[in-house]
């Protein structure tokens, strides 16, 4: 591919590598770490000239567990209010599971929900880089890749992440039907507690210690999610100062934390209200490790899947046939990430990512997510198909 292009080398690449997961370090999303991370972009892109550079500070809750640890300590006192509350117990505990179920279906979709604002003690920034086309610009380039970097967390994914759909599908199906059920009972003003009310808080009980042990982990170096991504984004501005796209200018979109919901780019999309008619937006997320594909469908439980742009598919295609050389593919992945929220907001968009023999994640939130695990190949090939995409995209009439 653009072999030409010297800024989307390895050893380029790499560079930017060393200083997010070695001088810096583990990005906890709004923490001090994060900041620094949020300083090494912004003082990079500044050198290069880009004379339209600005943060945007917002406010988040600091971990992506607290409305599963909610969701999961409704459920087991809907199972307490059913045993223990009589025929009023029995409303209480139904509509509970029916509040822990719809917390669930929220988290999964990235939704925010009403009581993270109360939780939103951290402090937060994105960085957003403007670099102008050559000529009058048509449209914009969103380039996003996301600063933060997750704890180490055993439930998300879980070790058979086969099973992890059908696992994260659970409590939305189980909490919607076990409250239908306890509402039934209401509605027939059964007053008694039966045996399966004390079955009901089992697998809340297991939830709710496993979701906690996971609060109890190390936040990960995120070498793979998401350095991979940032070194890329930063290698292209390095890229586009002598080789802006024609009809594009492009906006480089650092946010702040993604992993506890894509908070940061909720918080651009809020403030800056871009056109949907005019932009294209291409999520870059795991990009150092295995082989490339951009992602045809998302999601983590059957009931909260999401797609893809299909103009957005379409274009990724062609910039895939163009560069064969790359292996790119269309490819069906377990995620989540900020494709949820462009999706869901009427925005075209793509994610671009990695994934490995198994065809998930690489070392996705795990302490294996480290610096050695990155293959410089993969991501100067992913900063290539990047390049590729934009292309593609600047050449549309
Ligand atoms: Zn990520």
């Amino acid at each position: 591919m653009e072999k030409f292009l010297a800024e989307l080398q390895p050893e380029n690449l790499m560079e930017h590598m060393r200083v997010l997961c070695h001088n810096i370090g583990p990005r906890p999303s709004a923490s001090a770490k994060e900041k620094q991370a949020a300083d090494y972009v912004e003082k990079t892109v500044r050198s290069l000239g880009v004379s339209s550079v600005r943060r945007q500070p917002f406010k988040s809750h600091t971990s992506a567990g607290w409305p599963i640890i909610l969701s999961f300590l409704l459920g087991l006192l809907a199972s307490m209010a059913a045993i223990l509350g009589g025929w009023w117990g029995k409303l209480i505990g139904g509509v509970l599971l029916w509040g822990s179920a719809y917390i669930a279906w929220m988290a999964f979709r990235v939704r925010p929900l009403l009581f993270q604002k109360w939780l939103a003690w951290g402090k937060s920034q994105n960085v957003i880089a403007t670099i102008p086309a050559a000529h009058q610009a048509k449209r914009t380039i969103y380039l996003v890749g996301h600063l933060d970097s997750q704890k180490q967390r055993f439930l998300f994914p879980s070790s058979h992440p086969r099973w992890m759909k059908a696992d994260s599908t659970f409590p939305i199906l189980f909490g919607l039907l076990a409250g239908g059920l306890l509402l039934a009972e209401f509605w027939l003003r059964s007053a008694g507690a039966a045996w399966w009310h004390y079955l009901l808080g089992a697998p809340y009980l297991y939830g709710l210690w496993a979701a906690l042990y996971d609060e109890t982990q190390p936040h990960v170096e995120g070498a793979n999610d998401n350095a991979s991504a940032v070194s890329v984004l930063l290698a292209i501005a390095q890229a586009l100062k002598s080789r802006p796209l024609q009809n594009s200018e492009v906006v480089l979109l650092f946010t702040g934390c993604e992993e506890v919901g894509c908070v940061g780019l909720e918080n651009y999309l809020k403030e800056h209200r871009p056109a949907r008619n005019s932009t294209f937006w291409i999520d870059v997320e795991i990009v150092g490790q295995g082989r490339l594909c951009y992602i045809t469908r998302h999601g983590i439980s059957y009931l909260t899947e999401y797609e893809p742009h299909p103009y957005m598919v379409e274009l990724a295609e062609q910039a895939a046939r163009r560069h064969p050389d790359l292996g790119v593919i269309g490819k069906a992945m377990l995620s989540l990430d900020e494709i949820a929220t462009l999706s869901q907001a009427g925005y075209k968009s793509i994610c671009i990512s990695g994934y490995d023999d198994r065809g998930f994640w690489p070392n996705w939130h795990r302490l294996s997510d480290r610096l050695e695990n990155i293959d410089p190949g993969t991501l100067s090939h992913a900063a290539g198909y990047t390049w590729g995409l934009m292309e593609e995209i600047d050449r549309q009439g």
